[in-house]
């Protein structure tokens, strides 16, 4: 790919950010400074994912419901079918309408016990497709839909894959976001190939800046998504260098960007884990400057 400077991106790019819930108070000061460093570069929206378990659930929700108080950014609330009857998540989606949430992102959700199958609830929705559907029947919320450039692990195959975003998408989504990816070439083909399968909606890449190897290693077996040999050349060594770590997972981050900014994407979603500074940092490079700033 023929990829421009960091110097010619030119402030055309925008952004959203996702965050989890924080468990402890310490995390939760970590949340909120972090969303607080972030908001000056006008993200389209922020989300905030959803656990298995009445405790996270309402974590989640606190989180949202204060995002859409306290700050001028478009809150998005992840919600899954996971242990949940349709009553019990039309509550939850009419508390978010209520609390001035518009946007859901729709999932299927993975069953809290490791490598566990997903067991549909008797009474719930049993796939994303159906959620969205559900949902849309409730209230006027903007949907987004995870999407799987490697394909999903539990997918028949790459075709039905596809065609599972699809129905996603004609239950009522907007827009499908990734899975995090490591290979633009991986993303491009597969928004070729959504594309000649007549999805038309938005395909967000979700970006994750990987600080810790080890951790995205396995995150990275879970959810088919490839790791590149060089990679783990990269961060050889650097377990005693968190500094080095830091700045090595800039680099690779934002050549990603990069790569994807050359092929004519302008909208990049960041698994921020909570922290700001990389996510920050990598927006700079693509251009992006607080609010107010010339770029
Ligand atoms: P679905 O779209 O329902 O698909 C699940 C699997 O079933 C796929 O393999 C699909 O191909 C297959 N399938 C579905 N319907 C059919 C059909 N009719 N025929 C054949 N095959 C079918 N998890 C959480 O628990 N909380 C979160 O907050 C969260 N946020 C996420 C955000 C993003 C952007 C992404 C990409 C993932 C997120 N996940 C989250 C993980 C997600 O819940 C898992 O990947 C889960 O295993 C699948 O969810 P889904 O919504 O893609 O499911």
């Amino acid at each position: 790919l023929d990829t421009p400077l960091y110097a010619d991106l030119g402030g055309d790019a925008e952004v959203s950010f996702e965050f989890f819930p924080p468990k402890t108070e310490k995390m939760e000061a970590q949340l909120w400074d972090s969303i607080e460093t972030l908001t000056p570069l006008a993200p389209r929206f922020i989300s905030v994912t959803y656990g298995a378990g009445g405790s996270t659930r309402e974590r989640t929700h606190n989180t949202v419901a204060r995002i859409a108080r306290d700050t001028s950014i478009p809150a998005a609330a992840h919600l899954t079918c996971v242990d949940a009857s349709k009553d019990e998540i039309a509550e939850v989606a009419d508390a978010y309408w209520q609390a001035g949430v518009r946007h859901i992102v729709a999932l299927r959700g993975d069953p809290p016990e490791m490598g566990a199958k997903f067991e549909p609830h008797p009474d719930g929705y049993a796939s994303a497709a159906e959620l969205v559907a559900g949902l849309r029947a409730l209230h006027d919320f903007e949907i987004s839909v995870a999407a799987y450039p490697e394909t999903h692990p539990e997918a028949l195959s790459a075709q039905s894959d596809l065609d599972n975003l699809k129905r996603k998408l004609d239950a009522g989504a907007a827009r499908a976001i990734t899975q995090f990816f490591f290979s633009p070439e991986a993303y491009f083909r597969f928004v070729d190939k959504a594309r000649a399968a007549g999805i038309e909606a938005e395909i967000l890449p979700g970006i994750m800046p990987v600080t810790n190897f080890a951790s995205t290693l396995r995150m990275a077996a879970m959810c088919n998504t490839e790791v590149p040999s060089w990679m783990a050349r990269l961060f050889e060594g650097l377990d005693d260098h968190p500094p080095a770590r830091q700045l090595i997972a800039a680099t690779i981050t934002a050549e990603l960007c990069r790569k994807l900014y050359a092929g004519g994407v302008r909208s990049f979603h960041f698994y921020t884990l909570n922290r700001a500074e990389l996510s920050y940092a990598i927006c700079h490079l693509l251009g992006l400057r607080p609010q107010g700033q010339v770029a």
